[in-house]
């Protein structure tokens, strides 16, 4: 069905061929990894030892490395490792430079400048810290950081200080102290898995985990937070499926940023999720030349529907040091807002946030759809510009009689 209607700002809504473009689900297949069996291939364990994690590994398999990714690639890997898995890889354009999944993954020389106000714990987790690995920030959650490893990094990563292993953390895999604290707080009632990403753990290990956590009579609700669905879709076999859905109410949150990411194997393993009843959310970052854009991010949400999965937040990017070059502004995340509420499917449309610098927490960042509220109204405008009334009260209350005419009502000052 063609969409013939124009957005407030009397441009064209996402539409047509791009969109759909976009939307479409494919398998970057084996690419340079061509002569490997189906079952190496397949093996979450083969895809994590076959990483490519070196300069000059990347330049072999991508000769149209630009020098400013080589050079990244040579010094960022002190800061934040170098690692793709060979899955991912493949869905890198490498005729783009500018290709949305190269951003993501491969360094660039940017990464090594840092301004003033860039930080290394750009969100204060530290200073919420009661125990190593552990961060109480909300009344009633935590979030737990299980390890220090993911399947792949993301240049922008909001904890490099401390995953990968760059600058030695000091991690402590045997959880006691982290869980000895969620047992003495009853008001912990939420327990968000992280890292690092917790899929990396084993099967055992995880279930393990999860049964300690099970066991404190306080905890209601857990849940995972992990990039690994859309790095290494192998990961996500039916056994880890059977040993989560022991677990319920557990959710998981997956991290994808470009449609492109959201591949066959994406949809097949997100699939395995829902279908032991694990309801799922997606947290994207609004990246530069990745996803500021209204039509990228339109394809990503309706598709990650198609994929049974909720956008959930979308991520103002930390002041992560050496991130600048991957930042859009808070205005163009605002725009893209404007262009999914009420344009799309409700469900489609995440919540966009800043998480405050220093410690704050997530802070809604909304377009204003009230203009004002005084003398008997509420003005409000819809995703298409058009300006309506709400009557009540100057203190909240009903109104008894109608409220006085206003001319124009668009012209109201408050
Ligand atoms: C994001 C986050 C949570 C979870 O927040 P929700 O809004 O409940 O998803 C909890 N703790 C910390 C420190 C966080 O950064």
């Amino acid at each position: 069905m063609k969409d013939t209607s124009l957005s407030a700002n009397g441009e064209e809504p996402p539409s047509g061929h791009r969109l759909q473009a976009l939307k479409a689900f494919h398998s970057a297949g084996r690419g340079f990894w061509r002569d490997v069996s189906d079952a190496d291939w397949n093996d979450w364990h083969w895809q994590l030892k076959h990483r490519v994690t070196t300069p000059e590994q990347l330049q072999r398999l991508m000769p149209t490395l630009t020098p400013e990714e080589f050079a990244g690639a040579k010094l960022a890997n002190h800061k934040l490792a170098l690692a793709i898995t060979p899955y991912f890889f493949n869905l890198i354009d490498p005729a783009d430079e500018h290709c949305p999944i190269r951003r993501q993954v491969i360094p660039r020389v940017e990464e090594t400048y840092t301004a003033a106000w860039e930080m290394s714990d750009p969100c204060g987790e530290d200073s919420h810290s009661p125990v190593p690995g552990l961060v109480h920030r909300y009344p009633d959650r935590v979030l737990f950081l299980v390890t220090d490893r993911c399947a792949a990094y993301c240049r922008y990563c909001t904890r490099s200080r401390l995953v990968s292993n760059a600058s030695g953390y000091d991690f402590h895999p045997e959880f006691d102290r982290q869980i000895a604290y969620i047992g003495q707080h009853p008001e912990i009632r939420d327990v968000l898995l992280s890292g690092g990403d917790p899929l990396l753990l084993s099967d055992e290990k995880l279930e393990n985990l999860l049964g300690r956590l099970r066991a404190i009579p306080h905890v209601e609700f857990l849940r995972i937070g992990s990039r690994i669905p859309t790095f290494l879709p192998q990961r996500i076999t039916p056994e880890l499926c059977a040993m989560l859905k022991k677990f319920h109410p557990l959710f998981v949150s997956i991290h994808s940023n470009h449609p492109r990411e959201l591949t066959t194997e994406v949809r097949d393993a997100v699939g395995r999720l829902a279908d032991a009843g694990i309801p799922l959310g997606n947290q994207s970052v609004l990246l530069k030349r990745v996803n500021d854009d209204a039509t990228v991010m339109t394809a990503l949400v309706q598709k990650l529907l198609m994929c049974r999965v909720k956008p959930y937040y979308l991520y103002q990017c930390d002041l992560i040091a050496g991130s600048a070059h991957l930042r859009a502004g808070v205005s163009k995340g605002l725009e893209i807002m404007e262009q999914l509420r009420g344009h799309t499917t409700g469900y489609a449309v995440p919540q966009y946030v800043i998480d405050a610098p220093g410690g704050g927490g997530k802070v809604p960042i909304n377009p204003e759809y009230v203009l004002c509220r005084n003398a008997g109204r509420v003005l409000i405008r819809n995703y298409e510009g058009k300006v309506f009334e709400y009557p009540e009260a100057e203190d909240g209350t009903p109104l008894s009689t109608p409220p006085k005419e206003i001319e124009e009502p668009q012209l109201c000052k408050c």
